[in-house]
């Protein structure tokens, strides 16, 4: 039989041979916490225990974390964020991972992001705030399906003579208030339509200079400018 007394086993120290238990032999141990007990040979030779039993709570709780909550909507989030992001076979792969979208380092556990997001509120998902950036907490929420579509309205990129800006950029840009536009876009307008000078004259207004009257396109096409350098000029007319 092995002399297992003064071996440390994790944070337990043997301190002698004790009676068999059954037929196994047994040893009494002291925990770093200075409780005895005592434990079977063939359980301390394989390292098994871990103390006296006095962190277990602590113990159980990290344990549930990582492995009683696979079925709750958080993991489900948390699984397929990181599958879609990190696995070359997933579905969804060519829309994040193979696009750039990453999960930040913290986050490829469970149990911080957990932590970071905490329980997911009925009736939301997980939402980037900012489409082109990756999974992180600064960049994610718990966010209702109407939250969410708000969210990307305002992220919408309008191409104007081939210049790419977002839908709130072209805003300013022409001196049309956000709200307006947004509203527009909701409705269907689509490109210039969407920064017509005022709400009170639609855009298809007709402009009479010098006696004629053309609606922008039709001046554009006069002067031979674009539809935004024609709407500029009418602007300060
Ligand atoms: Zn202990």
């Amino acid at each position: 039989m092995i002399d297992l007394t003064n071996r440390t086993v994790n944070k337990l120290r043997v301190l002698r041979r004790v009676e068999n238990v059954g037929r196994q032999p047994a040893w009494l141990c002291v925990c770093k916490c200075g409780t005895e007990k005592r434990f079977l040979g063939m359980h301390l030779r394989a390292g098994t225990p871990v103390d006296c039993g006095c962190e277990l709570p602590q113990r159980m709780r990290a344990a549930q974390i990582t492995h009683g909550m696979t079925d709750t909507p958080e993991w489900t989030a948390w699984n397929s964020m990181v599958q879609r992001c990190t696995c070359k076979t997933h579905a969804a792969w060519g829309d994040y991972g193979g696009r750039g979208i990453t999960v930040c380092k913290r986050w490829l556990k469970f149990e911080n992001f957990f932590k970071d997001m905490g329980p997911r509120p009925a009736g939301t998902t997980l939402d980037r705030k900012n489409n082109a950036r990756g999974y992180s907490p600064a960049n994610c929420r718990w966010a209702t399906w109407e939250e969410q579509q708000n969210n990307r309205r305002s992220n919408v990129s309008i191409t104007i003579d081939g210049d790419t800006r977002t839908m709130k950029q072209w805003a300013t840009h022409f001196g049309v208030k956000y709200s307006v536009v947004k509203a527009r876009h909701a409705k269907g307008a689509v490109g210039m339509e969407l920064f017509a000078a005022s709400p009170r004259k639609p855009y298809g207004r007709r402009l009479i200079i010098d006696g004629v009257p053309m609606t922008i396109t039709q001046w554009a096409k006069h002067l031979g400018v674009t539809y935004k350098e024609a709407w500029q000029r009418a602007r300060n007319f």
